[in-house]
C-alpha cells in the first residue's frame, strides 16, 4: 500500500481503479493554416509557456525527488528552446503552411528519428525526450482544443496536472475521483471538480509512479489522503467512513424545501455555482435557491472555435428553463489567467492574472461581447436572468458594458426578437479597485457579487495558482473581510444586493460573519447548500452581531 498526503479540494470519498491521464495527445489539425504569422506567434507563445511550466515542475521535483529528476526536466526545458526545433517548426509553418500543432509534432518526429539513428546510446535516448517536449508544446497550443480523454469506465483519474479545458471535457459519468500531482486549491480545475461534485485531491506528489494502472485506489477529497493498493484494514475503515458519510448526506436531505433563515429571522439566499447545463440537476437535488454564478466561459473551453449565438442561447435557455422561477446569474466571459483558450489566439503575457482577461477582452473585442449579450438577452424570456461582469476595476468599464447591453436591446427590438426588460445587471467585485469604488458602482447596477478567489489574490498580492503561497493567501485575512464589509455597506446604502460567490462562501466558520455583514446571498458548489442551510438555521445573531463586527475589524491572524 502506498499512502500519499495531498490537499483535498472537493470533499467526498471514492474508491475505484486508478487511471493515468498523460499529457493530451491532441487531435492535430492538418488543414493548411490561413495565417502563417498568427500560427508562428501561437507557437512562440506555447513554447514560452512550456519552458515556464517545465521550470516550475523542475523546482517541485527537485524538492521531492532530488537533483537528478529535476535535471531531466531542466534538460527538457533546453530542448523546448532548441534552435533545431524552433527552426524546424518555423519552416513547416511558413514553407509548408502547416498549423502550429502539426508543425511542432512533425518537427518532433523528424528530430526523434535523427536522434534514434545515431550510434551513441545517450543521444539515441534523446529521441523520447524530444517527442515528450513536442507533445507538451502541442498540448499547450491546444489550450481548449484538445480532444476529450476517453475514460475506459468508472475510474479514479490521476494526472500530473489538468487544465480547466481538459477537465471540462471529462466524461463525468465515468469519473469517480480526481487526483493531480500538481494543481492549486483555487485554480479552476479544483473549483470545477467541486462544482461537478467529484471528490478531488491535488498536490499528491508521486501519484504518477504510485502503482500500475488499474490497481485499486482510495481517495478522500476532504482530508486529502490517497491510498494506492490499500491493505484490507485500511479499506475496511474507508468503507465504514463512506457509509457514515452516506448516512449523514441522507439526514441533510430533510433540509430540502426548508427556508435558509436564522433563529432570529434573518434570511440568506443560498445559491449554486455552475459551469453549464449539466450541473443543474445537482442544483435542484440540493435545493439551491438559484444559480448565483454560471461560469459561462466553460461553454468556450474544450472547443475548436467560438460558440455562436445560437449555441450559447441553447445553453442559457436550458439552464433558465430548468431553474423556472429561481434566479440564474450568468457571468459574461471570463477567460485568461489559468483559463487559456487556443483559438482566441491571445499573445503570451508575463503576468496573465494581471493581463488581458475577462471583461477587458470583451471590451476590446466588441463583436465577441455582442454575440454573448445577444444570446443572454434572447434567453431572458425563459426564466429570471441576471447578468454580471467579471474583473471590473473602473466605473467606465461598467458604463461601456451597460451601453453595449442597451445597443443589443435596440438591435433585438428592431429584429422583433423577444427579451425581458427585467434582466438584473451586476458587477463582480473581485479587484480591490472595485471594492473601493463600490459606492459609485452601486449606483449603476442591481447587485454586487464578490469573487473572493480573485479578490483575495489581488488584495494580498498572492497568485491563486501558487500552492506555495497557501500560508500567505488566506481569504479570511482582515483586509479581505474589511473590503467585503465595505462592499456590503455601500450596496445596502444604495439599495442593491450583495452576494459572495468565491470559494470562501462555503466556509461554515464564516457564515455568522457574513450574516452579520448583511450579505444577501452566498453562492457555492451544490453539495454545500444543505450544510450551509443547517448552519444558518442554527444561528442566532442577536447575541453575537456586535462581537462579530468587532472581531472582523481586528487582526486576528
Ligand atoms: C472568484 O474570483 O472568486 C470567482 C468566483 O470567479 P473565478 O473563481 O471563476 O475567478
Ligand atoms: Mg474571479
Amino acid at each position: 500500500m502506498i499512502s500519499i498526503q495531498g490537499v483535498g479540494v472537493s470533499p467526498g470519498l471514492a474508491c475505484g481503479p486508478l487511471y493515468f491521464l498523460h499529457p493530451a495527445e491532441n487531435v492535430i489539425r492538418r488543414a493548411a493554416a490561413a495565417d502563417s504569422d498568427a500560427e508562428w506567434e501561437r507557437f512562440l507563445s506555447a513554447q514560452a509557456r512550456t519552458v515556464e511550466q517545465l521550470g516550475i515542475l523542475a523546482e517541485q521535483v527537485r524538492q521531492r525527488s532530488g537533483e537528478e529528476a529535476a535535471a531531466l526536466l531542466e534538460g527538457h526545458q533546453l530542448l523546448a528552446e532548441d534552435p533545431d526545433l524552433t527552426d524546424g517548426v518555423e519552416a513547416r509553418i511558413r514553407e509548408q503552411g502547416l498549423g502550429a500543432e502539426a508543425a511542432v509534432m512533425d518537427t518532433g518526429t523528424a528530430l526523434a528519428e535523427e536522434f534514434a539513428s545515431l550510434d551513441d546510446p545517450y543521444l539515441q535516448a534523446r529521441a523520447a525526450d524530444v517527442k515528450d517536449v513536442c507533445r507538451r508544446i502541442a498540448a499547450c497550443l491546444a489550450g481548449g482544443d484538445g480532444a476529450a480523454a476517453e475514460l475506459p469506465g468508472p475510474v479514479i483519474l490521476a494526472a500530473e496536472d489538468l487544465s480547466p479545458s481538459e477537465t471540462v471535457q471529462l466524461d463525468k459519468t465515468r469519473l469517480l475521483g480526481l487526483i493531480t500531482a500538481g494543481g492549486s486549491v483555487n485554480g479552476h480545475t479544483a473549483i470545477m471538480a467541486g462544482t461537478m461534485g467529484i471528490p478531488a485531491v491535488i498536490g499528491a506528489a508521486g501519484i504518477m509512479d504510485a502503482g500500475p494502472e488499474g490497481c485499486e485506489v482510495l481517495l478522500d477529497g476532504g482530508d486529502g489522503v490517497v491510498c494506492v493498493a490499500p491493505d484490507p484494514e485500511t479499506k475496511k475503515a474507508f468503507l465504514e467512513k463512506q457509509e457514515r458519510q452516506l448516512a449523514q448526506d441522507e439526514r441533510m436531505k430533510s433540509l430540502r424545501g426548508q427556508k435558509s433563515v436564522t433563529r432570529d429571522g434573518q434570511s440568506l439566499r443560498i445559491c449554486c455555482n455552475i459551469g453549464g447545463p449539466e450541473d443543474v440537476p445537482a442544483v435542484l437535488e440540493n435545493d439551491g435557491e438559484g444559480v448565483g454564478l454560471f461560469r459561462s466561459e466553460f461553454l468556450y473551453l474544450g472547443r475548436n472555435d467560438y460558440p455562436d449565438e445560437e449555441t450559447q442561447l441553447a445553453a442559457y435557455r436550458q439552464v433558465l428553463s430548468a431553474m423556472k422561477d429561481r434566479e440564474v446569474i450568468i457571468r459574461t466571459l471570463d477567460i485568461g489567467a489559468d483559463k487559456q483558450i487556443g483559438y482566441f489566439g491571445l499573445p503570451r503575457e508575463e503576468n496573465p492574472a494581471l493581463g488581458n482577461r475577462a471583461l477587458r477582452i470583451c471590451l476590446a473585442r466588441p463583436e465577441l461581447f455582442r454575440t454573448q449579450l445577444r444570446a443572454l438577452y434572447r434567453a431572458s424570456v425563459y426564466g429570471r436572468l441576471g447578468v454580471m461582469f467579471p474583473m471590473v476595476a473602473s466605473v467606465w468599464e461598467v458604463r461601456e458594458s451597460l451601453a453595449m447591453c442597451e445597443q443589443v436591446k435596440r438591435e433585438l427590438r428592431k429584429e422583433n426578437l423577444p427579451f425581458s426588460e427585467n434582466v438584473q445587471i451586476g458587477v463582480m467585485v473581485e479587484t480591490p479597485a472595485a471594492a473601493i469604488m463600490s459606492d459609485r458602482l452601486a449606483q449603476l447596477v442591481d447587485f454586487f457579487s464578490c469573487g473572493t478567489n480573485d479578490l483575495t489574490q489581488y488584495t494580498l498580492a498572492c497568485d491563486r495558482q501558487n500552492r506555495e503561497l497557501k500560508r500567505f493567501s488566506d481569504p479570511r485575512h482582515p483586509a479581505v473581510l474589511r473590503l467585503l464589509k465595505m462592499v456590503a455597506d455601500n450596496a445596502h446604502r444604495h439599495n442593491i444586493r450583495m452576494h459572495i460567490c468565491g470559494e470562501m462562501a462555503a466556509d461554515l466558520s464564516l457564515t455568522e460573519t457574513f450574516l452579520a455583514m448583511g450579505v444577501d446571498e452566498l453562492s457555492v458548489s451544490p453539495r454545500f447548500v444543505l450544510p450551509l442551510r443547517q448552519k444558518v438555521r442554527a444561528t442566532d445573531l442577536s447575541s453575537c452581531r456586535q462581537s462579530l463586527m468587532e472581531e472582523l475589524m481586528t487582526d486576528r491572524l
